[in-house]
Protein backbone atom coordinates (compact mmCIF):
# COMPACT_ATOMS: atom_id res chain seq x y z
CA UNK A 1 0.00 0.00 0.00
CA UNK A 2 1.61 3.24 -1.26
CA UNK A 3 0.03 5.34 1.50
CA UNK A 4 -1.55 3.02 4.16
CA UNK A 5 -4.34 3.77 6.65
CA UNK A 6 -2.36 4.54 9.59
CA UNK A 7 1.40 4.39 9.87
CA UNK A 8 3.33 3.04 13.34
CA UNK A 9 6.21 2.75 11.89
CA UNK A 10 8.13 5.71 10.73
CA UNK A 11 7.43 8.55 13.19
CA UNK A 12 9.15 5.90 15.82
CA UNK A 13 11.58 5.02 13.90
CA UNK A 14 13.85 7.79 15.02
CA UNK A 15 13.02 6.81 18.62
CA UNK A 16 14.48 3.55 18.27
CA UNK A 17 18.47 3.95 20.09
CA UNK A 18 16.70 5.48 23.06
CA UNK A 19 14.09 2.31 22.79
CA UNK A 20 16.63 0.03 22.69
CA UNK A 21 18.16 1.55 25.69
CA UNK A 22 15.50 1.69 28.01
CA UNK A 23 14.26 -1.76 27.57
CA UNK A 24 17.36 -2.89 28.13
CA UNK A 25 17.67 -1.00 31.34
CA UNK A 26 14.47 -2.62 32.15
CA UNK A 27 15.25 -6.10 31.52
CA UNK A 28 18.90 -5.15 34.47
CA UNK A 29 16.74 -4.08 36.45
CA UNK A 30 14.48 -6.94 36.69
CA UNK A 31 11.55 -5.16 37.83
CA UNK A 32 8.32 -5.95 35.50
CA UNK A 33 5.26 -5.65 37.21
CA UNK A 34 4.07 -2.37 39.05
CA UNK A 35 8.06 -1.21 39.56
CA UNK A 36 9.51 2.35 38.77
CA UNK A 37 8.96 2.69 35.57
CA UNK A 38 5.31 2.35 35.87
CA UNK A 39 5.39 5.10 38.45
CA UNK A 40 7.61 7.51 36.83
CA UNK A 41 5.04 6.90 33.60
CA UNK A 42 2.35 7.54 35.44
CA UNK A 43 3.38 10.80 37.13
CA UNK A 44 4.34 12.18 33.62
CA UNK A 45 1.30 11.22 32.55
CA UNK A 46 -0.95 12.92 35.07
CA UNK A 47 1.82 16.09 34.51
CA UNK A 48 1.17 16.19 31.01
CA UNK A 49 -2.82 15.51 31.24
CA UNK A 50 -2.47 18.48 34.29
CA UNK A 51 -4.69 15.69 36.43
CA UNK A 52 -3.80 14.64 40.03
CA UNK A 53 -3.78 10.74 39.60
CA UNK A 54 -3.34 8.66 36.50
CA UNK A 55 -3.46 4.57 37.10
CA UNK A 56 -2.13 2.46 34.27
CA UNK A 57 -4.10 -0.89 33.74
CA UNK A 58 -3.49 -3.39 30.99
CA UNK A 59 -5.64 -2.22 28.31
CA UNK A 60 -8.25 0.31 27.30
CA UNK A 61 -11.01 -2.09 27.69
CA UNK A 62 -10.36 -2.48 31.69
CA UNK A 63 -9.65 0.96 32.05
CA UNK A 64 -13.45 1.68 30.91
CA UNK A 65 -14.80 -1.26 33.27
CA UNK A 66 -12.69 -0.51 36.40
CA UNK A 67 -13.32 3.43 35.89
CA UNK A 68 -17.33 2.21 36.20
CA UNK A 69 -16.99 -0.05 39.12
CA UNK A 70 -14.71 2.91 40.85
CA UNK A 71 -17.81 5.33 40.40
CA UNK A 72 -20.16 2.85 41.69
CA UNK A 73 -21.72 1.31 38.84
CA UNK A 74 -23.44 -2.10 39.46
CA UNK A 75 -26.08 -4.49 38.88
CA UNK A 76 -29.42 -3.13 38.04
CA UNK A 77 -27.79 0.51 36.65
CA UNK A 78 -27.65 1.93 32.96
CA UNK A 79 -25.09 3.35 31.39
CA UNK A 80 -25.18 5.06 28.25
CA UNK A 81 -22.76 4.89 25.07
CA UNK A 82 -22.70 5.46 21.35
CA UNK A 83 -23.32 3.03 19.40
CA UNK A 84 -21.10 4.49 16.36
CA UNK A 85 -17.92 3.74 18.29
CA UNK A 86 -15.28 0.80 18.88
CA UNK A 87 -16.71 -2.27 20.31
CA UNK A 88 -14.67 -1.95 23.77
CA UNK A 89 -16.79 1.29 24.50
CA UNK A 90 -20.09 -1.00 25.52
CA UNK A 91 -18.41 -4.14 25.41
CA UNK A 92 -16.71 -2.60 29.16
CA UNK A 93 -19.95 -2.27 30.36
CA UNK A 94 -21.84 -5.70 30.99
CA UNK A 95 -18.40 -7.17 33.05
CA UNK A 96 -19.50 -4.42 35.86
CA UNK A 97 -23.36 -6.10 35.80
CA UNK A 98 -24.74 -3.01 34.59
CA UNK A 99 -26.75 -2.54 31.10
CA UNK A 100 -25.71 -0.46 28.41
CA UNK A 101 -28.15 1.66 27.17
CA UNK A 102 -27.37 3.05 23.00
CA UNK A 103 -27.45 6.76 21.92
CA UNK A 104 -27.13 8.27 18.71
CA UNK A 105 -24.22 10.96 17.98
CA UNK A 106 -23.96 14.11 15.93
CA UNK A 107 -23.95 13.16 12.21
CA UNK A 108 -21.36 16.17 11.74
CA UNK A 109 -18.44 15.34 14.66
CA UNK A 110 -19.26 11.93 15.15
CA UNK A 111 -19.62 12.01 18.89
CA UNK A 112 -22.25 12.20 21.36
CA UNK A 113 -23.29 15.57 22.85
CA UNK A 114 -25.30 16.20 25.85
CA UNK A 115 -28.88 15.73 23.63
CA UNK A 116 -28.53 12.69 22.15
CA UNK A 117 -27.41 11.40 26.06
CA UNK A 118 -30.22 13.12 27.32
CA UNK A 119 -32.22 10.96 25.28
CA UNK A 120 -31.41 7.75 26.80
CA UNK A 121 -31.67 8.63 30.73
CA UNK A 122 -33.59 7.04 32.75
CA UNK A 123 -34.14 7.34 36.67
CA UNK A 124 -31.52 4.25 36.43
CA UNK A 125 -28.86 5.70 34.69
CA UNK A 126 -25.78 5.61 36.83
CA UNK A 127 -23.07 6.79 34.45
CA UNK A 128 -22.23 7.86 30.83
CA UNK A 129 -19.36 6.56 28.38
CA UNK A 130 -18.77 9.70 25.99
CA UNK A 131 -15.96 8.51 23.50
CA UNK A 132 -13.89 11.35 22.09
CA UNK A 133 -14.39 9.54 18.48
CA UNK A 134 -11.37 9.43 15.68
CA UNK A 135 -9.67 12.03 18.18
CA UNK A 136 -12.28 14.65 18.47
CA UNK A 137 -13.19 15.65 21.90
CA UNK A 138 -16.68 15.31 23.09
CA UNK A 139 -18.36 17.70 25.05
CA UNK A 140 -17.69 16.32 28.00
CA UNK A 141 -18.59 19.61 30.36
CA UNK A 142 -22.14 19.83 28.58
CA UNK A 143 -23.20 16.17 29.26
CA UNK A 144 -22.00 16.34 32.90
CA UNK A 145 -24.85 19.17 33.30
CA UNK A 146 -27.07 16.59 33.01
CA UNK A 147 -26.27 15.38 36.32
CA UNK A 148 -25.12 11.99 35.49
CA UNK A 149 -21.09 10.87 35.75
CA UNK A 150 -19.49 10.70 32.75
CA UNK A 151 -16.83 8.20 32.01
CA UNK A 152 -14.50 9.73 29.19
CA UNK A 153 -13.32 6.99 26.79
CA UNK A 154 -10.27 8.60 24.89
CA UNK A 155 -8.57 5.82 23.43
CA UNK A 156 -8.75 7.55 20.25
CA UNK A 157 -7.70 10.74 21.16
CA UNK A 158 -4.22 10.93 23.22
CA UNK A 159 -2.73 14.75 22.32
CA UNK A 160 -6.05 16.43 21.71
CA UNK A 161 -7.03 19.13 24.16
CA UNK A 162 -10.91 21.07 24.12
CA UNK A 163 -11.08 24.83 25.45
CA UNK A 164 -7.75 24.41 26.37
CA UNK A 165 -7.87 21.18 28.57
CA UNK A 166 -6.83 18.11 27.75
CA UNK A 167 -8.50 14.74 26.51
CA UNK A 168 -9.14 11.91 29.08
CA UNK A 169 -9.03 15.13 31.53
CA UNK A 170 -12.12 16.76 30.36
CA UNK A 171 -14.66 15.33 33.01
CA UNK A 172 -14.34 13.38 36.23
CA UNK A 173 -12.79 10.56 35.15
CA UNK A 174 -11.13 9.82 31.86
CA UNK A 175 -9.38 6.96 29.84
CA UNK A 176 -7.05 5.77 27.81
CA UNK A 177 -5.77 2.61 25.62
CA UNK A 178 -2.17 2.67 24.49
CA UNK A 179 -2.79 -0.42 21.85
CA UNK A 180 -0.25 0.13 19.31
CA UNK A 181 -2.58 2.10 16.59
CA UNK A 182 -3.22 5.02 18.94
CA UNK A 183 -2.05 7.93 19.06
CA UNK A 184 -0.08 6.91 22.10
CA UNK A 185 0.64 3.43 21.27
CA UNK A 186 3.61 0.68 23.10
CA UNK A 187 4.86 -2.24 21.64
CA UNK A 188 1.95 -4.17 23.02
CA UNK A 189 -1.29 -4.10 24.79
CA UNK A 190 -1.43 -0.83 27.75
CA UNK A 191 -4.48 1.43 28.90
CA UNK A 192 -4.99 4.18 31.80
CA UNK A 193 -7.35 5.86 34.34
CA UNK A 194 -6.67 9.78 34.69
CA UNK A 195 -8.99 11.89 37.58
CA UNK A 196 -8.61 14.61 39.92
CA UNK A 197 -10.97 12.77 42.56
CA UNK A 198 -8.27 11.21 45.53
CA UNK A 199 -11.13 8.71 46.35
CA UNK A 200 -12.13 7.46 43.02
CA UNK A 201 -8.06 7.19 42.22
CA UNK A 202 -7.92 4.80 45.43
CA UNK A 203 -10.82 2.95 44.48
CA UNK A 204 -8.78 2.31 41.15
CA UNK A 205 -5.83 1.35 42.67
CA UNK A 206 -7.08 -1.56 44.51
CA UNK A 207 -9.45 -2.70 41.70
CA UNK A 208 -6.53 -3.44 39.53
CA UNK A 209 -4.72 -5.19 42.01
CA UNK A 210 -7.11 -7.91 42.73
CA UNK A 211 -9.54 -5.58 45.34
CA UNK A 212 -6.25 -5.35 47.63
CA UNK A 213 -4.49 -2.19 49.07
CA UNK A 214 -1.43 -4.23 50.67
CA UNK A 215 -1.14 -7.48 48.42
CA UNK A 216 -2.63 -9.68 51.48
CA UNK A 217 -5.83 -8.84 52.55
CA UNK A 218 -8.67 -8.47 49.82
CA UNK A 219 -11.61 -6.58 50.32
CA UNK A 220 -13.34 -7.22 47.13
CA UNK A 221 -13.54 -9.04 43.71
CA UNK A 222 -10.48 -6.64 41.61
CA UNK A 223 -8.83 -7.43 38.67
CA UNK A 224 -5.34 -8.21 37.64
CA UNK A 225 -4.88 -5.39 35.85
CA UNK A 226 -1.59 -3.81 34.83
CA UNK A 227 0.11 -1.92 32.68
CA UNK A 228 4.01 -3.94 32.47
CA UNK A 229 7.54 -2.24 33.30
CA UNK A 230 8.57 -3.13 29.65
CA UNK A 231 5.65 -1.06 28.55
CA UNK A 232 5.92 2.03 30.82
CA UNK A 233 9.75 2.21 30.40
CA UNK A 234 8.82 2.55 26.13
CA UNK A 235 5.59 4.96 26.65
CA UNK A 236 8.06 7.34 28.91
CA UNK A 237 10.17 7.84 25.57
CA UNK A 238 7.11 8.45 23.50
CA UNK A 239 4.99 10.52 25.77
CA UNK A 240 7.16 13.75 24.77
CA UNK A 241 6.56 13.33 21.61
CA UNK A 242 2.91 13.53 21.50
CA UNK A 243 2.48 17.10 20.69
CA UNK A 244 4.64 17.17 17.98
CA UNK A 245 2.28 14.41 16.23
CA UNK A 246 -0.77 15.63 17.36
CA UNK A 247 0.29 18.97 15.04
CA UNK A 248 1.67 16.67 12.22
CA UNK A 249 -1.83 15.04 11.99
CA UNK A 250 -3.59 18.70 12.00
CA UNK A 251 -1.29 19.27 9.16
CA UNK A 252 -2.26 16.68 7.59
CA UNK A 253 -5.67 17.60 7.94
CA UNK A 254 -5.26 20.69 6.15
CA UNK A 255 -2.42 19.46 3.86
CA UNK A 256 -6.34 17.14 2.67
CA UNK A 257 -7.97 20.64 2.80
CA UNK A 258 -5.53 22.18 0.51
CA UNK A 259 -5.45 19.70 -2.01
CA UNK A 260 -9.43 19.92 -2.07
CA UNK A 261 -10.26 16.90 -0.73
CA UNK A 262 -13.01 18.41 1.59
CA UNK A 263 -14.78 19.41 -2.13
CA UNK A 264 -14.99 15.75 -2.74
CA UNK A 265 -15.88 14.38 0.65
CA UNK A 266 -17.11 15.76 4.11
CA UNK A 267 -14.57 15.59 6.66
CA UNK A 268 -15.26 14.90 10.06
CA UNK A 269 -16.17 18.54 11.56
CA UNK A 270 -13.68 19.24 15.22
CA UNK A 271 -15.88 20.16 17.88
CA UNK A 272 -15.79 23.70 18.52
CA UNK A 273 -13.28 24.78 20.61
CA UNK A 274 -11.08 22.01 19.75
CA UNK A 275 -7.29 20.80 18.91
CA UNK A 276 -7.51 17.48 17.30
CA UNK A 277 -5.08 15.17 17.77
CA UNK A 278 -6.84 13.31 14.62
CA UNK A 279 -6.84 9.40 15.56
CA UNK A 280 -8.62 8.56 12.04
CA UNK A 281 -9.41 10.58 9.01
CA UNK A 282 -12.87 10.12 8.46
CA UNK A 283 -14.67 11.65 5.99
CA UNK A 284 -18.32 10.64 5.28
CA UNK A 285 -19.19 10.05 1.50
CA UNK A 286 -22.70 8.66 -0.12
CA UNK A 287 -20.28 6.53 -1.93
CA UNK A 288 -18.31 5.53 1.12
CA UNK A 289 -18.68 1.45 0.24
CA UNK A 290 -17.34 2.45 -3.94
CA UNK A 291 -14.55 4.11 -2.39
CA UNK A 292 -13.74 1.47 0.28
CA UNK A 293 -13.62 -0.92 -2.78
CA UNK A 294 -11.92 1.27 -4.88
CA UNK A 295 -9.01 3.29 -3.01
CA UNK A 296 -7.26 0.32 -2.37
CA UNK A 297 -6.34 -0.75 -6.09
CA UNK A 298 -5.27 3.04 -6.50
CA UNK A 299 -2.42 1.86 -3.47
CA UNK A 300 -4.54 4.14 -0.88
CA UNK A 301 -5.36 2.61 2.23
CA UNK A 302 -9.57 2.93 3.19
CA UNK A 303 -11.80 0.98 5.74
CA UNK A 304 -15.28 1.83 7.07
CA UNK A 305 -14.68 0.78 10.56
CA UNK A 306 -17.85 0.44 12.11
CA UNK A 307 -20.67 -0.58 9.01
CA UNK A 308 -22.20 -2.52 11.86
CA UNK A 309 -23.19 -0.17 14.67
CA UNK A 310 -23.12 -1.59 18.36
CA UNK A 311 -26.41 -1.80 18.42
CA UNK A 312 -27.34 -4.08 15.97
CA UNK A 313 -23.97 -6.72 17.27
CA UNK A 314 -25.37 -9.91 18.35
CA UNK A 315 -23.50 -9.88 21.37
CA UNK A 316 -25.30 -6.60 22.98
CA UNK A 317 -28.61 -8.65 21.98
CA UNK A 318 -29.29 -9.97 25.63
CA UNK A 319 -30.27 -5.52 25.81
CA UNK A 320 -31.24 -4.60 22.41
CA UNK A 321 -33.81 -8.00 21.22
CA UNK A 322 -37.55 -6.88 21.52
CA UNK A 323 -36.56 -3.71 20.00
CA UNK A 324 -35.73 -1.94 23.35
CA UNK A 325 -33.37 0.59 21.11
CA UNK A 326 -33.93 4.25 20.72
CA UNK A 327 -34.18 5.20 17.02
CA UNK A 328 -30.44 6.17 16.30
CA UNK A 329 -30.86 8.36 12.91
CA UNK A 330 -27.26 10.03 12.41
CA UNK A 331 -25.61 6.17 13.70
CA UNK A 332 -27.20 4.19 11.24
CA UNK A 333 -26.72 7.23 8.00
CA UNK A 334 -22.85 7.18 9.31
CA UNK A 335 -22.50 3.64 9.41
CA UNK A 336 -23.17 3.33 5.99
CA UNK A 337 -21.66 6.79 4.97
CA UNK A 338 -18.03 7.03 7.32
CA UNK A 339 -14.84 5.84 5.57
CA UNK A 340 -11.30 6.36 7.32
CA UNK A 341 -8.67 7.35 4.59
CA UNK A 342 -4.81 7.53 5.40
CA UNK A 343 -3.23 9.33 8.70
CA UNK A 344 -0.39 9.99 10.42
CA UNK A 345 1.74 12.77 11.81
CA UNK A 346 4.21 12.63 8.87
CA UNK A 347 1.29 12.84 5.84
CA UNK A 348 2.30 15.25 3.57
CA UNK A 349 1.42 17.33 0.96
CA UNK A 350 1.94 14.93 -1.91
CA UNK A 351 0.26 11.90 0.23
CA UNK A 352 -3.03 14.18 0.36
CA UNK A 353 -2.68 15.02 -3.18
CA UNK A 354 -2.34 11.09 -4.32
CA UNK A 355 -5.43 10.37 -1.77
CA UNK A 356 -7.14 13.22 -3.61
CA UNK A 357 -6.98 11.96 -7.30
CA UNK A 358 -7.68 8.81 -6.13
CA UNK A 359 -11.23 9.39 -4.54
CA UNK A 360 -11.75 11.78 -7.46
CA UNK A 361 -10.82 9.13 -10.00
CA UNK A 362 -13.30 6.84 -7.96
CA UNK A 363 -16.05 9.69 -7.60
CA UNK A 364 -15.73 10.24 -11.29
CA UNK A 365 -16.17 6.29 -11.96
CA UNK A 366 -19.24 6.15 -10.31
CA UNK A 367 -21.17 8.96 -11.82
C1 LIG B 1 -9.19 0.94 21.25
C2 LIG B 1 -10.40 1.39 21.95
C3 LIG B 1 -10.77 0.92 23.21
C4 LIG B 1 -10.10 -0.26 23.87
O1 LIG B 1 -8.74 -0.16 24.02
P1 LIG B 1 -7.88 -1.50 24.17
O2 LIG B 1 -6.59 -0.98 24.73
O3 LIG B 1 -7.74 -2.09 22.81
O4 LIG B 1 -8.58 -2.40 25.12
C5 LIG B 1 -11.86 1.47 23.84
N1 LIG B 1 -12.58 2.45 23.25
C6 LIG B 1 -12.27 2.92 22.04
C7 LIG B 1 -13.10 4.02 21.46
C8 LIG B 1 -11.18 2.41 21.34
O5 LIG B 1 -10.90 2.87 20.12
Amino acid sequence: MAIPLFDTRRPVAPLRAAIDARIAAVLDGGAFILGPEVAAFEAELAAYLGVRHVVSVANGTDAITIALQALGVGPGDEVVVPSFTFYASAEAIPPTGATPVFCDVDRDTMNVTAETVKAALTPRTKAVVAVDLFGNPADVAAIETLGVPVVEDAAQAAGSLLGGRRTAALGTVGTLSFFPSKNLGCFGDGGAIATDDDQLAEEVRVLRFHGSRDKVSFERIGWNSRLDELQAAILRVLLPRLDGWAEGRRAAWSNYEAAGLWELVAPQAPTAGAEVCWGLQVVRSRHAELLEQALPGAGVGARGYYRTPLHLQRAFEPWTGDGRVLPLPATDELARTHLAIPMNPLLSRADADAVTVAVRDALDGAA
